[in-house]
């Protein structure tokens, strides 16, 4: 197939004028009959890599999706767009499933979701044969690989696929980026020479910042207030401070939930459903959520605590722009959070897991510590180089201020050499600010030379000094046989360079880290070609309000989520261009040819209204909308 074809399909359906990095090469080989294994980052445009080559294939296209909320969601999405999508889950009634089956076997559908166990039903795969089976793609593939970070039993079912479709082509699809993964996803479903695409995870509209936890209630505040009416969400370490921070948040007047794994099933699914349909703006959750939401508009998200790994961490803020408009996220933390979650480590049965989990630990600290660009060391993870210098950090825009830390650390070494490398940080801060503790005096600290040389400063300072050089690399700790908890720290040979002399130590100035929120997202990148970052003016925000309302309506009456009728992109496009006549709607970004269909006239009249009376009152009224 051409390159115009395709990109007239992806115009006709979607209503996109260019394609996203890897999407034309994956879509090309899944027509041409070609394997494919595709890691792209969250909001990579996954979807539309097997939904396009459904549109354009004689036959059904099974597409394996492990969670019945996001199979909706897909369904809703694709039907939106005109594609003869379809599901059958477990939720289903019978009059449902009779309903598809029908459609199936008059050849109505070309794009079937289903579960991972339905492929294990035999009966079911049979059936495949007779609709017409042109191509299987697989989401969420890392799901098959115990590496993995969410293994399911069920997604081992699908190696029976190569074997009873020989000649039917099989994408795997997952944002998990690691090699071990790969290699075990290919191996399990024996894909066939697959055309293998590792996609750059770098997001460049998110704005990543980092800041310490100095005040929650008025530095989780502050930023939920800098994003009124935008969907965003809170995330917590526990259920306790999920329920609080959304009560606050509550009580400061902004529409907030809260989801965690404490609640029950129903009030969970209400939050969510809230969320997902425009009818709050924020969720304050714990990790259980996210995973299986794909709504487009989330804006910011804001971490109020240290998380865990930097896997995690890139997986949640990867939720924020997907759309590919700029979004923001923040990292609160603090050094307790340090404690609570080795405290979680020294409860772990297992040394292998121990291990993983205080170098995710280190990881994560080297990220929230370090006077680097921030997406540098982001992609690092991902075994990806990036220059640094990215312009859409806290750091490279100069919100963080960094101070030459050489000779206090020269000091905090020192006392280590000096107490005999086996000490944790709080003695050998006694020690350095010169507090004559009982154990000091025993241990005739008090007598070294290095004994309050470092009174100038706090104790929380040098003991964030210590934590600093530790994952820094210029102090580890002790590993005693037969014990769980690290022991005392010793220099490393960078250390000791420190200690001659012969290197310096650069640190971010604990009291400028508080994060400043300068010039808000004034060079806010963004991943599509017809993107423009630029914020809207008043009139067009006027227009863009009335159009959201529009959606709401239209959302409401036809059962589906806001983001699934149209963008908050599209929303802004039209808001900005004010297209008066359906050539006009069919160039604006996200309206295909279905969509024009669907909502082209509500949308000029909308647009017209506006420009008539420079508001939208009448439109709440139409009658039309409620059809
Ligand atoms: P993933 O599954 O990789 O996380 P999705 O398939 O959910 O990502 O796509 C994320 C968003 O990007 C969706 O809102 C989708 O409509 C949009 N999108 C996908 N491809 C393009 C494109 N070529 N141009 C513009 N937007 C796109
Ligand atoms: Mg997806």
């Amino acid at each position: 197939m051409t390159s115009a074809q395709l990109r007239r399909a992806l115009r006709r359906h979607f209503g996109f004028s260019s394609f996203r990095a890897h999407q034309e090469e994956i879509v090309q080989a899944v027509v041409a009959g070609e394997d494919v294994f595709a890691a792209l980052p969250t909001g990579g445009g996954k979807s539309l890599c097997y939904q396009l080559p459904a549109t354009l294939m004689d036959g059904l296209t099974v597409v394996v999706s492990p969670l019945i909320a996001l199979m909706q969601d897909q369904v809703d999405a694709a039907v939106e767009n005109g594609l003869r999508a379809a599901f059958l889950n477990s939720s289903m009634d019978a009059g449902a499933v009779r309903e598809t089956w029908s459609r199936l076997a008059r050849h109505e559908v070309d794009l079937l979701y289903v579960s991972p166990e339905r492929l294990a039903n035999g009966e079911f795969r049979d059936h495949l044969t007779d609709w017409g089976l042109a191509a299987v793609a697989v989401d969420e593939a890392h799901c098959i690989s115990e590496w993995g970070h969410e293994f399911r039993q069920e997604y081992r079912n699908l190696a029976i696929l190569r074997h009873e479709f020989p000649d039917v082509p099989i994408a795997a699809f997952t944002a998990t980026a690691t090699r071990e993964v790969q290699e075990d996803v290919i191996q399990q479903l024996s894909l066939r020479e697959p055309l293998v695409v590792r996609a750059s995870f770098d997001r460049p509209e998110i704005t990543y910042r980092v800041g310490r936890r100095t005040d929650e209630e008025r530095q989780i505040g502050e930023f939920v207030a800098s994003h009124r009416g935008e969907a965003g969400i809170v995330y917590r370490s526990t259920r306790k401070a999920v329920e609080a921070t959304a009560e606050r948040l509550r009580a400061a007047g902004v529409a907030a939930v809260p989801y965690h794994a404490g609640l029950d099933a129903e009030t969970r699914r209400r939050h969510q459903a809230a969320f997902v349909n425009d009818d709050v703006t924020v969720v304050v959750a714990t990790i259980a959520f996210g995973m299986g939401i794909d709504k487009s508009n989330v804006r910011w998200i804001l971490h109020g605590d240290l998380p865990r790994s930097l896997e995690a961490y890139y997986q949640e803020t990867g939720r924020a722009g997907r759309d590919g408009d700029p979004a923001e996220v923040l990292l609160l933390h603090a050094p307790r959070d340090i404690a609570t979650i080795r405290w979680h480590i020294g409860n772990m049965e297992q040394d292998s897991e121990r291990e993983r989990a205080e170098r995710n630990l280190r990881e994560v600290l080297a990220y929230v510590d370090s006077a680097v660009c921030r997406r540098r060391l982001l992609l690092a993870h991902f075994d990806e180089e990036h220059s640094g210098g990215c312009g859409n950090c806290d750091v490279c825009r100069g919100d963080v201020s960094t101070e030459d830390v050489t000779v206090p650390a020269q000091k905090l070494l020192s006392a280590v050499v000096r107490t005999g490398e086996r000490f944790g940080a709080h003695h050998l801060v006694d020690v350095v600010t010169g507090e004559a503790t009982e154990r000091v005096r025993q241990l005739g600290h008090d007598r070294l030379p290095t004994f309050g040389v470092g009174g100038d400063r706090g104790r929380g300072w040098w003991l964030s000094l210590a934590r600093e050089l530790e994952h820094g690399g210029y102090l580890e700790r002790q590993r005693i046989e037969g014990q769980s908890r690290p022991g005392g720290f010793r220099l490393t040979s960078e250390g000791r360079m420190v200690l001659a002399g012969k290197q310096t130590v650069v640190a971010t100035a604990s009291d400028a880290a508080e994060t400043q929120r300068r010039s808000r997202r004034s060079s806010g990148a963004s991943r599509d070609q017809a993107a423009d970052a630029t914020p809207l003016r008043e009139d067009q925000q006027r227009l863009f309000e009335c159009l959201r309302q529009v959606r709401r309506r239209l959302a409401r009456s036809r059962g589906v989520p806001p983001y699934v009728v149209l963008s908050d992109k599209t929303l802004k496009v039209l808001a900005r261009n004010r297209p008066t006549d359906r050539a006009g709607l069919l160039r604006c970004h996200g309206i295909g040819e279905a969509k024009l269909d669907q909502y082209g006239s509500v949308i000029l009249r909308t647009i017209s209204e506006f420009l008539a009376s420079g508001d939208c009152r009448s439109t709440g009224d139409d009658p039309t909308l409620d059809a």
